[in-house]
């Protein structure tokens, strides 16, 4: 009897505290070479890049956030952090910077991507960048692809080759997230994107998971500008990925190590985003990594950077005005010409921010906006105003 419990507890324990798969990219690439007879393009190259490392890309990303409960319906806020977050560690502007050892302060790479919802839709109406859908499926099976098919539950990406496609959604089993490399863009254009279970997008003070501050799309990102895994060719010679100037190391490090923590004769740089580290403990790009997604990005996916849907074209959705709204710019109180009515106001990167019903005293009080520039969104069209 007692060994029947041990077996029953043994049993809950493991399905309750299963290990954890930090990122299952590497495990999806084989997925898609064996179903798809794909030759993997793992590159075991080093190649040289020239491109300067300081450069300014916007990135338009689309969010599908499918919900089958409200728990998986994440909100806004979390979406925002996400993006706050990578917008932070893709330009070394995150807190933990300054405690990275002095040893790899040399190498700190600021890539200047900067992520941002798109602020259109399809239709080129305004929009938030955040496209939920409600799904049947309480949850998706990892390498299945289903929740990148609107035939089984999912929802089809947006046009891959203008957008960079995340969707968040119940991941089966103990995945956080995985991603599809730049040459799967070719072979498999439906598939192209990142997928990260609603429990590890974004920042989640409440979660009690070391993987609560948004790193799983850091690092799968990463991925989806051509980034290998720091330890993928362990201690041998050719530098598995890619980079000279990520030490090598001989397997993947889980949790928190303090430095200095060896392997390979050289010390480990566990706080790279690309190794398998808490969220708390990974803090860094290399140069060299930097350089490799900048030739991801000019070279597999330049339609990206090409795109306008980002904050740099406000302009190619505004409407000549039809309506007054004075005074531009603004302190306290936006007079608009219309009366009892609903009107959105967004901020440049697609984010409403408010929703308002106007009576007939014409009066909008935006003093609790920041300063900045604003889409305010009416029945008769979109225009631009500056909050002071
Ligand atoms: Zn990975």
């Amino acid at each position: 009897m007692r060994f029947l419990l041990l077996i029953i507890l043994f049993t809950f324990s493991l399905l309750s505290f299963g290990q954890i798969q930090r990122c299952s990219t590497d495990e999806y690439r084989e997925v898609l070479k064996e179903k798809f007879m794909y030759n993997s393009h793992k590159k075991q190259d080093k190649r040289q890049f020239f491109y300067p490392s300081n450069g300014n890309y916007d990135i338009p990303v689309v969010v599908h956030v499918l919900y089958n409960n409200d728990e998986q319906n994440i909100s806004d806020d979390r979406i925002f952090s996400q993006m706050e977050t990578l917008n932070n560690d893709y330009n070394a502007l995150n807190i933990e910077i300054n405690d990275i050892p002095e040893e790899f302060q040399s190498v700190i790479a600021t890539v200047g991507f900067n992520f941002c919802l798109v602020q259109e839709d399809l239709n080129g109406s305004p929009f938030s960048g955040i496209n939920r859908v409600y799904t049947d499926s309480e949850s998706f099976q990892g390498f299945s692809d289903g929740m990148k098919k609107s035939e089984e539950g999912g929802v089809d990406p947006w046009d891959v080759h203008n957008y960079l496609n995340i969707w968040v959604c119940d991941l089966n089993g103990n995945t956080l997230g995985f991603s599809t490399m730049p040459d799967d863009l070719f072979a498999f254009p439906e598939k192209d994107g990142i997928v990260i279970d609603y429990e590890y997008f974004g920042v989640d003070v409440s979660s009690t998971s070391p993987y609560n501050l948004g790193r799983t799309a850091t690092h799968e990102v990463g991925h989806y500008f051509n980034l290998e895994h720091t330890f993928s060719s362990g201690c041998s010679d050719w530098g598995g990925d890619g980079c000279d100037d990520t030490p090598a190391v001989q397997y993947a490090t889980y949790g928190c190590p303090s430095y200095p923590q060896e392997s390979c004769s050289s010390n480990d740089m566990t706080m790279n985003y690309m190794d398998y580290t808490n969220d708390a403990c990974m803090s860094m790009f290399t140069v060299c990594q930097a350089e490799r997604m900048i030739d991801a990005l000019l070279t597999y996916r330049t339609n990206l950077i090409a795109s306008s849907n980002c904050s740099v074209s406000v302009d190619d959705f505004v409407s000549s005005n039809h309506i007054s709204i004075f005074p531009n710019p603004v302190i306290d109180f936006l007079n608009i010409d219309i009366q009892n009515n609903f009107v959105t106001i967004f901020n440049i990167y697609g984010q409403k921010i408010m929703y308002e019903y106007i009576l007939d005293n014409n009066k909008l009080d935006v003093s609790t906006l920041s300063a900045g520039t604003y889409i305010i969104s009416v029945d008769m069209g979109h225009y631009k105003f500056t909050k002071e």
